[in-house]
């Protein structure tokens, strides 16, 4: 198995001043973060975090591999939260993906709202379970999907990472047939266009996967761009050999310094960007689950 293509694509939507995502497109190894945090925190800790996994080429690959990238990811936004008073309460959600070509399988390692899709006989699947509020009421039938959609707090994460020592981190390896078109992308996209849109805009322009992330960043962008939009996308074919590899998209250059009220305001946050409120979600095996408010409405 090759990678036959990748693409990676972020763009600040319609209404946010200021990009706070950040993805890696690295064949073999693909990830998304989406920052939060006030003044300019949130980009700092998705940029941490993704030179932080795309550092070094990985020489092996697996959920090790991952779960190690994404502790070291999480260890840095960290440290980096507890130097700088200015990025106390900073995180990101990431979500990483790391080809095992000779084996044929892909190892994900997920914390957040981001999501993996896998695209695969004309079927699009979601990989990933949301770490968030309303994800967790749905999964308990609290709370409808439909109503989840629209729910006010539905970018409250109740997982990210960087706002913590240590982080858990969701570890799955999915076996890959030649033809798979895995997606990566922040809730930017996923909250402004719906899953049967994705498949039928991927599937329009599923021969350059360039057009496919433009096609979907666009879409997000028509449906109102509410947050900054971001996609990876990278497609597997038969072959013994990786082929060339694609051009690697690095991450996106930090953009010049903005007011801080400007942020501050777009996320709705307080000063220090975390509001921290502890809830209980009763009947649930969890006594309480840390919410970490997502900044991103
Ligand atoms: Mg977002």
């Amino acid at each position: 198995m090759r990678i036959a293509a990748a693409a990676g694509l972020t763009d600040t939507g319609r209404k946010r001043r200021r990009n706070e995502d950040a993805f890696v497109c690295r064949a073999p190894l693909f990830a998304v973060a989406d920052g939060m945090g006030g003044a300019q925190a949130g980009e700092v800790a998705s940029r941490l975090a993704a030179a932080a996994v795309s550092e070094r080429a990985p020489d092996s690959s697996g959920e090790a591999v991952v779960a190690a990238l994404v502790a070291e990811a999480n260890r840095r936004v960290w440290q980096r939260s507890l130097e700088d008073m200015s990025h106390s309460g900073m995180g990101t959600t990431i979500t990483v993906a790391l080809a095992d070509l000779a084996g044929g399988t892909i190892a994900i390692g997920h914390v957040g709202d981001s999501r993996a899709y896998l695209i695969r006989d004309g079927a699009l699947e979601q990989l990933t379970e949301d770490h968030s509020l309303v994800a967790e009421l749905v999964r308990r039938g609290r709370l409808s999907p439909e109503e989840a959609e629209t729910h006010p707090q539905r970018s409250v994460i109740t997982r990210a990472l960087g706002t913590e020592p240590d982080v858990k981190v969701d570890l799955f390896t999915v076996e890959a047939l030649p033809g798979d078109l895995f997606l990566l992308c922040s809730d930017g996209l996923t909250t402004m266009v719906p899953d049967a849109e994705l498949l039928d805009l991927a599937a329009e322009s599923r021969a350059d996967l360039d057009a496919v992330a433009r096609a979907l960043v666009d879409a997000a962008n028509a449906a109102g761009g509410e947050d900054n939009v971001t996609v990876v996308a990278f497609e597997l074919e038969e072959g013994d050999a990786p082929a060339e590899e694609p051009a690697a998209a690095d991450l996106e250059p930090a953009p010049a310094p903005e007011e801080r009220t400007v942020q501050m305001r777009r996320h709705g946050a307080m000063p220090g960007g975390r509001l921290g409120a502890f809830a209980a979600i009763a009947g649930t095996g969890l006594a309480a689950v840390l919410l970490v408010w997502g900044l991103k409405r």
